[in-house]
């Protein structure tokens, strides 16, 4: 018998998919230069306008050459008739028994279909000689090998990584259109919160979510407006969630959404949105609150710093994500085995915090952080990753398979 089962918990995965559905992904677009374009989402399909490579260039230091000359046995002596470096032409064209010295990325002159290295080129004068080993065709990069014109390089939905941006530069992409970013207004709820720098009273906390949502909110790229702590006053809290609505796409709280006599929150946003109370099957975080003010999305995270960090991880990362309209990837899962006991009670699927590492076989192996608590914030912050253990699971032995999804920079 164990207490952690409860019938009116949702499973971990039920909520997901119901926070994802109620995502409505922003249509706004602008238009940004380059540059200001990285870590956006692109709003539309971006066609090549040219080939890349656009000429037929060499991949090589060396001689471009006539198939025609390699030599069936013996040698061949070719004449060098001139350069062709990268951006400087030969002007001309090689005809039988002649070759162009030539460099990587340079274009391959009219006449010549093959590259000999510079290491394979005995060098007599202004001649080369060379041998039989060779292929016709060879080091030659012939225009369209990477995409051709009219292709499509990158897709709409698409997070523009510094790569995109450079296959965008390669085409000469000067500006594009990608969609707003969606703006997330958050605040701390609880009389017992201080901000860094304020005085303790005996029984006061230093507020932390605060400044965990800020962090994963700016690394998430979106914009943010941080509205302080707020007392566990129904007027105050009433007001400072219709102001967040007013002005913000999504409303974070963090504290203050369990059934704790000063936890308004629940009665609050019965009366201005359409919001429900989940407990979740799941830990850290239990009790986490999910809805629309208007057509706001609302997300109450637990006040414990760790499930307020695990529930912004896992629900709202992925929903920021969507309402910015990028195409969901599914997170990748590793397998990994446990350096130690893992203990777990079988009723919630569990997310505890691990180290993974490569031992000296190389493989991959992960270490607990220790005790679980979720008021214990050093926990995420010595870790990698979520051990994630399934909810039927009990106790995990030490040298067990397990799956571990590893932190995306933003913990
Ligand atoms: P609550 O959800 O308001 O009942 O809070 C649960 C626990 O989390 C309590 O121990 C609170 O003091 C703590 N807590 C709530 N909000 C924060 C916060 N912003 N920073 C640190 N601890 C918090
Ligand atoms: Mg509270």
């Amino acid at each position: 018998m164990n207490n952690e089962y409860d019938s009116h918990s949702l499973s971990f995965e039920d909520a997901l998919q119901r926070i994802v559905a109620a995502v409505k992904p922003l249509t706004a677009q602008r238009c940004v230069s380059l540059r200001e374009a990285l870590d956006g989402i692109t709003a539309q399909d971006v066609r090549a306008p040219m080939n890349v490579p656009p000429f037929v260039n060499s991949a090589m230091d060396g001689y471009a050459i006539n198939s025609a000359d390699i030599p069936a046995s013996g040698e061949s002596r070719l004449k060098i008739l001139g350069k062709s470096f990268a951006g400087k032409p030969f002007a001309g064209n090689i005809k039988p028994g002649e070759c162009v010295r030539i460099m990587t990325g340079a274009v391959v002159p009219d006449g010549a279909d093959t590259i000999i290295m510079q290491e394979h080129a005995k060098v007599d004068g202004d001649h080369i000689v060379i041998s039989p080993s060779h292929k016709k065709g060879q080091h030659v990069r012939h225009p369209g090998d990477d995409f051709k014109t009219g292709g499509i390089i990158i897709q709409a939905g698409e997070r523009l990584t510094p790569s995109k941006l450079g296959v965008l530069a390669s085409v000469g992409v000067t500006e594009l259109q990608i969609l707003r970013k969606p703006v997330v207004a958050f605040f701390s709820t609880g009389d017992e919160l201080k901000g860094v720098g304020q005085t303790l009273k005996p029984g006061d906390i230093y507020d932390s979510n605060r400044y965990i949502l800020y962090g994963m909110l700016k690394k998430l790229g979106v914009d943010y407006l941080d509205m302080g702590v707020i007392a566990d006053v129904k007027t105050d809290i009433e007001q400072a969630l219709q102001q967040a609505a007013a002005c913000a796409d999504v409303i974070i709280t963090s504290g203050g959404a369990s059934v704790g006599e000063a936890d308004f929150i629940n009665q609050i946003l019965d009366d201005i949105g359409e919001v429900n109370f989940w407990k979740i099957a799941m830990k850290p975080g239990k009790p986490l609150a999910f809805g629309k003010i208007g057509d706001k999305l609302f997300f109450g995270l637990p006040g414990n710093p760790v499930s307020a960090m695990a529930t912004f991880y896992l629900f709202v990362q992925p929903a920021l994500r969507l309402l910015e309209g990028e195409k969901p990837d599914a997170a990748i899962q590793l397998k990994a085995r446990t350096t130690s006991l893992l203990k777990k009670q079988p009723g919630r699927k569990d997310f505890q915090r691990g180290i993974l590492h490569v031992n000296n076989q190389g493989e991959l192996q992960v270490d607990s952080t220790g005790t679980q608590g979720s008021h214990m914030l050093t926990s995420m912050a010595k870790a990698n990753c979520f051990i994630v253990l399934p909810r039927d699971a009990g106790n995990i032995e030490a040298g067990s398979e397990v799956d571990v999804l590893l932190f995306n920079g933003l913990i």
